[in-house]
């Protein structure tokens, strides 16, 4: 393997913590799922390239920190699940300013071919249950709502390929900001 340049920052952070579960649905918790799997990334992207998480595993620092953080980066995530009252609602989807659209299409493109769940695509950032307009736009950063947490068979999925959901998410990250060259060798 080749050595790679990282040529862009990374933070990822968990949306969620005990302190702020978030939603709830199908007997998990927004910070059930988010803490996890924020740790899974972390562990793919470990001696790949640099990154910053808030905080150790298990533990997210507050929220209104984050896009304190996330400004400090080139590429920030936070990650979340989707919500709504009907059950039937579906999908993954990116909330960003629009610069940040094709690295969202990528996120969700990765996550709705792992669960084989609908790509709702990268939305600006008032889309959504969450309004977390400080990082988006004070931070600069990307919001992934991964899945609903209020569908059955979204969670159902998620639970039986999260592990893969880890390794295309870091696939993802790995790409934008260690881009591979074509000069490499
Ligand atoms: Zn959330």
């Amino acid at each position: 393997m080749g050595k790679v340049l990282q040529t862009k920052s990374l933070f990822i952070s968990a949306g969620h913590s005990d302190s702020d579960p978030g939603a709830k649905g199908n007997g998990y918790t927004e910070a059930d799922i988010v803490l996890e799997l924020r740790d899974m990334i972390a562990d793919e992207l470990r001696d790949k390239v640099m990154f910053a998480k808030d905080g150790e595993r298990g533990e997210n620092l507050p929220l209104s920190d984050a896009w304190r953080t996330a400004e400090m980066h080139d590429v920030a995530v936070e990650l979340h699940c989707n919500a709504f009252s009907s059950p039937s609602a579906t999908g993954v989807e990116t909330l960003s300013a629009r610069k940040h659209y094709p690295f969202g299409e990528a996120l969700c493109e990765a996550v709705s071919d792992t669960l084989g769940i609908a790509n709702r695509g990268a939305k600006g950032e008032a889309s959504g249950q969450h309004s977390r307009l400080a990082f988006i736009s004070r931070g600069g950063g990307v919001i992934l709502e991964l899945f609903f947490i209020s569908n059955p068979d979204d969670v159902a999925r998620y639970q039986r390929n999260k592990e893969a959901v880890a390794q295309a998410v870091a696939r993802v990250l790995i790409d934008e900001v260690a881009p591979p060259t074509s000069t490499g060798s």
